[in-house]
């Protein structure tokens, strides 16, 4: 897809958030935001994950908490996520991919953005749903590219050649955490902990509700589509 000359200067877009369920297609279509709009993509869960692989204290309780399903605690998130925001790449806008995830990061959030160094008139909160039937064909099939990070799905989305990545050959590697029994407390933590943000975006007037569970193609164009409406409104009356 290649539409990047009629996407608009990234000087005009607000932060852009992602919300929705494990397997929604959050990672999929914030890779394409991001090359569309020459914007960083700042994904917590790939941050996490990076950390869990060094030896250090804190990515040691940062895997134990990603490979039961639960939720890193929110000053650990708050914290990653303010020294990447603070880097120069973020002045143009960027996408959260899997933050906010709870109440009090979101609070943080719009706190950070309306006095904070990187301070922003508004946000867009794109809402990703899916069906839970879909979920789990969606989480069990999912593979990545180690080496590009391109995501596939068995099931959606398989690479021409099983198992292997189309863009550079390598083999292809499933999450850990994408098991059953570890699917179940990621959506138990997701409906618990971060399905409330939809009503708390809902409320600012900031939230797009958008189907996830179309075409990956077809969710992407609607993405773009709604994105670009959005950049051209005036912020609602209170909106952060
Ligand atoms: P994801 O790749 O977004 O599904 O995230 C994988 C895992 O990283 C989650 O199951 C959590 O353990 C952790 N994680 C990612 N983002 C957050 C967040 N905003 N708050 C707490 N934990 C997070
Ligand atoms: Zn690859």
């Amino acid at each position: 897809m290649n539409q990047a000359q009629s996407a608009p200067s990234p000087r005009l877009l607000p932060p852009i958030l992602l919300l929705g369920v494990p397997g929604a297609g959050k990672g999929t279509q914030a890779k394409r935001l991001a090359q569309r709009y020459r914007i960083p993509h700042l994904s917590t869960g790939d941050i996490f994950r990076e950390m869990a692989h060094s030896e250090s204290e804190l990515g040691k309780r940062v895997w134990n908490d990603m490979r039961q399903g639960n939720l890193i605690s929110d000053d650990v998130v708050c914290q990653v996520v303010v020294e990447r925001l603070d880097r120069d790449d973020c002045r143009g806008g960027y996408i959260l991919d899997g933050f906010p995830r709870t109440l009090p990061q979101a609070v943080w959030l719009m706190d950070f953005l309306e006095s904070g160094p990187r301070t922003a008139v508004r946000v867009i909160v794109i809402y990703l749903t899916v069906g839970y039937n879909d979920l789990y064909r969606r989480l069990l099939g999912r593979r990545s590219c180690p080496t590009c990070g391109r995501i596939y799905n068995d099931f959606t989305q398989p690479p021409r050649q099983a198992g292997v990545c189309d863009l550079d050959q390598s083999p292809l590697v499933q999450r850990k955490d994408d098991d059953p029994a570890v699917i179940r407390e990621r959506l138990s933590a997701y409906e618990q902990q971060t399905l409330p943000l939809v009503e708390f975006f809902r409320g600012r007037g900031s939230l797009l509700e958008l189907s996830g569970a179309e075409a990956v193609d077809r969710v992407t164009e609607r993405l773009f589509a709604a994105i670009e409406q959005a950049a051209l409104e005036p912020p609602p009356a209170g909106a952060a």
